[in-house]
């Protein structure tokens, strides 16, 4: 009866059913405890209530939902958020719309930064943390998203104005330095929305959801925006997906954007474009 339950044969019981590290992070979660406490004491046992809540993560996993969504947090740029599923995952492909945008920042003294469709608020939090004299805003469309950025901004001590609208809705006639954005770009017509977990993120922050679109509809509206909003001389950086780094730059051109280019993430795909307004 008490083999059952403890702690060591849980986790060898769950690693034959999901990933032996998930089913560590859900046992640690559930537990309270740490990986050391594991491995020493894999005697230690679990109450009822946590073997009740772990078989009920681990079925959850094994159906595929992400981790990140059964913990409730997720990593980014070293540091941990909070995430629920009205935000996307933090995914390491944006790690260099952090770093471009970083890079820009610090040129400036206290640039005015913008963060568009900011869901979690991961980049804009980390932005603020790295670059104190910056003077964040960070918008969503998303009530529910706004609610687990601000929990973050607050976890990590990140001054950001959070507004709660439609891209540049919220903004009157407000000027940035620097606009960045990872907005939804995969086409509602990629296979890629029903693999790995990306069914269980929110739709509206993958894709457009246009059938037969090319999934650029957001990135559009962020380009045509963006002379309303930057100062001038001001820079706007985009995420995109591994294959629209072209397309972005023609509509960057076209909307008379100079020093137009794109920056690689960590996988060498070409993920970020930008430009500059004069
Ligand atoms: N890079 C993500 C993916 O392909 C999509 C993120 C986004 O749409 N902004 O899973």
């Amino acid at each position: 009866m008490s083999a059952a339950r403890r702690i060591g044969d849980a986790w060898r019981r769950a690693g034959q059913r999901i990933d032996r590290l998930d089913a560590r992070l859900l046992l640690e979660h559930v537990c309270g405890c740490s990986h050391a406490d594991l491995i020493a004491h894999p005697e230690r046992e679990m109450t009822p209530a946590q073997l009740a809540r772990f078989d009920e993560l681990l079925a959850r996993r094994e159906a595929g939902e992400p981790l990140a969504y059964l913990v409730g947090s997720a990593f980014f740029h070293g540091l941990e958020f909070a995430v629920s599923p009205a935000v996307l995952i933090p995914r390491p492909d944006t790690e260099v719309l952090v770093e471009q945008a970083l890079a820009r920042a610090r040129r400036l003294t206290s640039p005015r930064l913008l963060d568009l469709g900011t869901g979690s608020g991961i980049v804009a939090i980390v932005l603020a943390r790295l670059c104190p004299s910056a003077v964040l805003t960070a918008v969503d469309v998303s009530a529910p998203a706004l609610a687990v950025a601000r929990a973050n901004a607050a976890r990590h001590d990140a001054p950001v104005r959070f507004l709660e609208g439609d891209w540049y809705a919220p903004l009157g006639d407000e000027r940035f330095d620097l606009i960045v954005s990872n907005p939804p770009y995969v086409a509602a017509g990629d296979p890629h929305l029903r693999q790995n977990g990306l069914p269980f993120e929110p739709r509206d922050a993958l894709t457009d959801g246009l059938a037969g679109g090319d999934g650029l509809a957001c990135i559009r509206i962020i380009i045509a925006g963006a002379h309303r909003h930057l100062s001038p001389g001001g820079e706007l950086l985009i995420e995109h997906g591994y294959d629209q780094a072209v397309q972005v730059r023609e509509l960057l051109d076209a909307a008379g954007f100079s020093d137009v280019g794109s920056w690689r993430d960590g996988a060498a795909i070409e993920r970020v474009s930008g430009g500059r307004l004069s």
